[in-house]
């Protein structure tokens, strides 16, 4: 086939059945759950003022590096989003809608990442906030609804890791502590450790470099500098999840990508996925995010998942497969007049799916096609049957049983053997 003159951009891909109506499935199977624990949907912009995302942290990589900024005819300063919590802490700022504002999203997200197997620049997210509430109650709610959503695709080898980093009181004591024992290791850190220790230590103890994995094994840790409340909080996270069965490991070393994390931090991986991308999801607590972009100080937690990795992890087990959706009914009609038309119209307006032929395709054709698009049943207008007002029935699975049937009758015969049909 002759090279198309456009081809989609790095990082970008066309999603086409089967694969599309899987990612439809995958966030309707979220979207009930998260209404169900009394979340509403929230549809913010795609683009935002620079200044919405670069709050989340400019020492991380996703505001230094991979974010999609550009000034618009208009001089403005924009960028699209990388992730949904700035802009619903920046809707929550804006609106102020009643507290605990319990929030969820779907829709893509962007970041000029490195392209690879489920790592691209333009990405589906499903996730879910809350913001004006700092109960320890709502971190597990949330964790057991992404828990639950996994579970409910029929994906078990997810491992849910959980930490704590306290609150931004506590953290100059133990950043301190970090950085010494950093710089006193300096020499036997990796040259890239090296130049994210000045910039964010924490982000050190995410290094995946082997080199570096000797010095962050023994480094000071966040749990044993927290604050009583910060403790009691998280005592209370892990409490909730043993009394709900949601199984967690403790993981002292994850600090997640952006800065602006307190308290309750947690991913979830997929054991199957490739050592770089077994995120599926994360999230956490972020009590300082409202203030930090012009609102009340009211805390907030939420988390976001991977739709295209969540959908790699269930390749990798072999669920939540992708589905063909032939129409109920393939029209056939080889007369010159509307009755193609007519008759796909009216079973579609009945309730019933339906699709046809075109390009006035012989009888032999047509019904090639109807066999190929797998729909259980054809409904057939030739100049015979157009003569005896009458269209003709047949059952395209098993022996093909053909039978009349009046003009005036089909959309009810056709109903009743897709009411009673086993698919
Ligand atoms: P993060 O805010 O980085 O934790 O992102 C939340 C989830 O989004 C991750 O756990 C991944 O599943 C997914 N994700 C993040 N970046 C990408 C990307 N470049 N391509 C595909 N999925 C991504």
């Amino acid at each position: 086939m002759a090279r198309a003159e456009f081809q989609t951009l790095p990082g970008t891909r066309d999603l086409l059945e089967p694969e599309s109506g899987r990612v439809r499935a995958l966030v309707e199977r979220f979207a009930i759950e998260a209404e169900r624990a009394g979340f509403g949907l929230i549809v913010p912009p795609m683009f935002e003022d620079v200044g919405v995302f670069v709050r989340i942290g400019e020492a991380s990589d996703i505001v230094s590096k991979e974010l999609y900024d550009f000034e618009d005819k208009g001089g403005r300063d924009i960028a699209l989003r990388p992730e949904f919590t700035a802009s619903v802490c920046r809707a929550f700022a804006e609106t102020r809608p009643l507290i605990p504002w319990k929030t969820w999203y779907s829709g893509p997200s962007f970041r000029y990442d490195k392209p690879q197997k489920g790592r691209y620049r333009q990405f589906e997210q499903v996730g879910a906030e809350v913001i004006g509430s700092d109960d320890p109650d709502l971190d597990t709610e949330l964790i057991a609804l992404a828990w639950r959503f996994f579970q409910r695709l029929g994906l078990t080898d997810v491992v849910l890791l959980l930490n704590t980093l306290g609150d931004f009181a506590e953290r100059p004591v133990y950043l301190e502590a970090l950085s010494a024992y950093l710089a006193a290791n300096a020499d036997r850190l990796s040259d890239q450790a090296r130049i994210t220790m000045a910039v964010n230590p924490l982000r050190v103890l995410d290094s995946k470099r082997p080199q570096d994995a000797e010095v962050v094994a023994d480094a000071p840790l966040m749990v044993d500098y927290l604050s009583d409340d910060a403790a009691a909080a998280f005592d209370r996270v892990r409490q909730g999840l043993r009394a709900l069965g949601v199984p967690f490991e403790e993981a002292p070393r994850l600090v997640r990508g952006l800065d602006y994390y307190t308290r309750t931090t947690f991913e979830f991986v997929a054991a199957g996925l490739d050592a770089a991308q077994t995120a599926i999801g994360g999230g956490g607590r972020y009590d300082g995010l409202v203030e930090a972009l012009g609102g009340p100080p009211e805390p907030g937690v939420g988390f976001a998942l991977g739709v295209d990795r969540t959908l790699l992890a269930c390749d990798e087990q072999g669920v939540f497969e992708p589905v063909d959706r032939p129409v109920d009914v393939w029209v056939v009609a080889t007369t010159a007049g509307t009755e193609g038309l007519q008759l796909v119209e009216e079973l579609r307006s009945a309730g019933i799916a339906a699709d046809r032929s075109y390009d006035g395709r012989s009888m032999k054709a047509q019904m090639k096609a109807a066999n190929r698009s797998q729909a259980p049943i054809a409904v057939i207008v030739g100049e015979d049957e157009l003569a005896a007002g009458t269209v003709s029935v047949r059952t395209l699975r098993g022996e093909g049983r053909q039978a009349p049937v009046e003009r005036s009758q089909v959309v009810a015969r056709v109903e009743e053997m897709v009411r009673s049909s086993p698919s």
